[in-house]
């Protein structure tokens, strides 16, 4: 059976290094537009495009954290480690390498072979 003050301790320091890393984002984010505005060596593209890739890395760590979070509520709720879908124990090496898993390993490939489907058909 799993600690669950184990569990909290594990999801609050990965919770504060994505916060951290969000920080870092953000200022990298900065740098680029005082970059172009500054020096002036960046092409707009290039700018443009660092941008994006700031932006897309801010957006996967700011679901990351969301999910840390809820992660953190399921422990104080007593559901951590429990699948979103089916309520089966998630595996505690699935939740080892993804402390803030929400879903079990059959329903996590169920759902991702359902999004394949909704997008194919897009
Ligand atoms: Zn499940």
């Amino acid at each position: 059976m799993m600690d669950p003050d184990a569990c909290r301790r594990r999801l609050e320091a990965d919770l504060l290094s994505v916060q951290q890393a969000l920080a870092e984002a953000d200022a990298a984010a900065d740098t680029v537009i005082l970059d172009q505005s500054s020096v002036g060596r960046l092409s707009r593209m290039d700018a443009m495009q660092q941008q994006a890739v700031a932006a897309g890395l801010r957006g996967r760590l700011a679901s990351q954290k969301l999910k840390l979070q809820s992660a953190l509520d399921r422990v104080t709720a007593g559901s951590y480690g429990l699948c979103c879908q089916c309520e089966a124990e998630i595996d505690i090496e699935r939740l080892d390498s993804d402390p803030a898993a929400v879903f079990c390993a059959d329903c996590s490939m169920e759902r991702e072979l359902h999004g394949e489907k909704l997008r194919d058909r897009r």
